[in-house]
Parts: structure tokens; C-alpha cells; sequence
């Protein structure tokens, strides 16, 4: 299955890219509007981390992806939902996993890039990643010409702690926190890249001060990197569990009021005045 020609309309949630499609519409919240998600892995779940709060539900099914057939839907979707009253923000990569794990990505960003660029010029292109691609060098440089250079990729950073301690309890992954990190200023010193964070409680335990603290350092010190113009973090988005995930109630939302406590924390912390002048980095929040 390619696209879900039944679909009447964009979806709310994800469920239609655990039954196989490769190219699905879905409302968007932090796109602000409709999004044409691509899925790498209409097969089964493949992800180098394992959030309590991930809200892909497991899955198999006998599908493959094929660069050719996403193609052939990416532009049939396109096609679709053109001249609607709801416009297409945004081309993105995430669907059942860490996009940048399949041996597929690099050819699948060409391809849309080679889609977008003819049917629908303007329209973003997204890729969602939890950034431990970057600790790869051959993906590290793909992502880093595909944002910093005519592509434009919009790169969507995941970074859900400031402490090893949060990391582990997040996103119970074996990659280091120290070496994901490394990974992430690298990047941001030399190319866009928004940072996105899920605020929530895991096993009952909200982020303790600490975690918080570290957290607001460390996004302050990325924000700091770059040039802030055409490099450095373009914004911070921090959201909150608003679907149902396998693991519930495993992580729990937090109420809104946390999350605008923190963005309001590191709003302050980021108006330090810096040299040399730079853009300044909109903090959002969607719960
Ligand atoms: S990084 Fe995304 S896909 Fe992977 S486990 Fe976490 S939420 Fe799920």
C-alpha cells in the first residue's frame, strides 16, 4: 500500500502508516497545519532510541519501502491536496522510526527534494530525527548540505534532556548522551536546525530541577552556536503527550502550566544580549 486512497481527508493521529502507506496526510501541530508525512518503514518499527512515550504501536506487515513508489505517492498526494482550503505545509520525514536508518533516506530525500522542488516550490521539507544519524559521517554531511545548502531541509532535532540521568529515563537508547551531544553542537555550529522537546512524566517522576536546569544550559549554550542567521538553532519547540502511546500510562502529560514555566525560564535565559548580534530563537510550546 502506497497512499490511502480511501482517505477522505487528513487524519488527527498516525495509525494509517502502521498499516503499510509510505506517504500519509496528518494535521500537524507543530507544522501548524497539514503535513505529508513520508514513512520509511511500513514494514515494522526501526529506532535507535525506545521512548516510553513513542506512539508508534507495534506492527508488521509484508510491506517494503520503495523509493520508487514513495515518489509516485508523495506526488499523487500532492496532487490530492492541492488547491485546498487547508494548504500542504510540509514534506516530512518521520513515519515508524529514526528515518535515518534505513538505507533508503538518502535516496528518498533526493527524490522528494526532486518532487517538491517541481510540484509544490515553497513547500517545507522536514525531516524529524533524534540526531543520533549525525554521529555517522556519511549522514552527518548529507543532512549538514541538505540544510545549510538550496535544499533547505528543515532539521528537527529531538533533545529531550539536559542530564544522562533524564536522557536514560526518555529515551532508553544505548547511543551516550555525551556523544549525542557532540553530535548535535556540531551540527547546529554549521547548519539550521530546530530543537524540539517532549515535556513529560515518566514512571510518575516529573523532570526534577536539576534536569530542568541542565536542560535551559544546554539549549542556551546550542543557541549560542553558529552564526545565528543561516546556521544555529532556528527555534525551540517544546510539546507534550497528546496521543495514546503502547506504554501508557507509562508517561503521563504534564499540565500546560510546566511547560510555559519552562519556556518562559528559557526565553529569559536566551534575551542575554550575545556578540555578535544574531536572530533571536522563538520558544514554543504546544501541549
Ligand atoms: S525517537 Fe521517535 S520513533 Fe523513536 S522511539 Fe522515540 S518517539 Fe518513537
Amino acid at each position: 500500500m502506497i497512499v490511502d486512497e480511501g482517505l477522505i481527508g487528513p487524519v488527527e493521529d498516525h495509525r494509517g502508516r502502521e498499516g503499510g502507506l509510505l506517504v500519509y496526510p496528518v494535521y500537524s501541530r507543530r507544522s501548524g497545519g497539514l503535513s505529508l508525512g513520508i514513512n520509511l518503514f511500513p514494514d515494522r518499527k526501526l529506532c535507535s532510541f525506545d521512548c516510553p512515550y513513542c506512539e508508534v504501536f507495534p506492527f508488521e506487515t509484508g510491506f517494503r519501502f520503495s523509493p520508487e513508489f514513495m515518489g509516485k505517492a508523495l506526488t499523487a498526494a500532492l496532487h490530492r491536496f492541492r488547491n485546498r482550503e487547508v494548504p500542504v505545509r510540509d514534506i516530512c520525514f518521520s513515519g515508524n522510526g529514526e528515518p535515518t536508518i534505513s538505507p533508503h533516506f538518502a535516496e528518498a530525500l533526493e527524490i522528494a527534494v526532486k518532487i517538491r522542488d517541481t510540484a509544490a516550490p515553497g513547500t517545507a521539507l522536514v525531516l524529524i530525527t533524534n540526531g543520533t544519524g549525525l554521529l555517522n559521517d556519511r549522514i552527518f554531511e548529507l543532512l549538514h548540505r541538505a540544510a545549510a545548502g538550496p535544499p533547505g531541509l528543515c532539521v528537527w532535532l529531538k533533545l529531550d534532556a539536559g542530564t544522562e540521568d533524564w536522557y536514560a529515563r526518555m529515551n532508553r537508547s544505548s547511543v551516550p548522551f555525551t556523544a549525542l551531544i557532540k553530535g548535535i553542537r556540531e551540527f547546529v555550529d554549521m547548519a539550521p536546525a530546530t530543537i524540539q522537546t517532549m515535556l513529560c512524566a515518566v514512571g510518575g517522576r516529573e523532570p526534577p530541577p536539576e534536569e530542568a536546569l541542565a536542560w535551559e544550559r544546554l539549549v542556551t549554550e546550542l543557541a549560542r552556536l553558529g552564526d545565528g542567521r543561516k546556521t544555529g538553532v532556528r527555534r525551540v519547540q517544546i510539546y507534550g503527550k497528546a496521543r495514546p502511546a503502547p506504554e501508557d500510562p507509562l508517561a503521563r502529560p504534564l499540565p500546560p502550566s510546566h511547560a510555559e514555566a519552562r519556556a518562559a525560564s528559557l526565553r529569559s535565559a536566551l534575551a542575554v544580549p550575545s556578540l555578535p548580534p544574531r536572530d533571536s530563537v522563538p520558544v514554543e510550546v504546544f501541549m
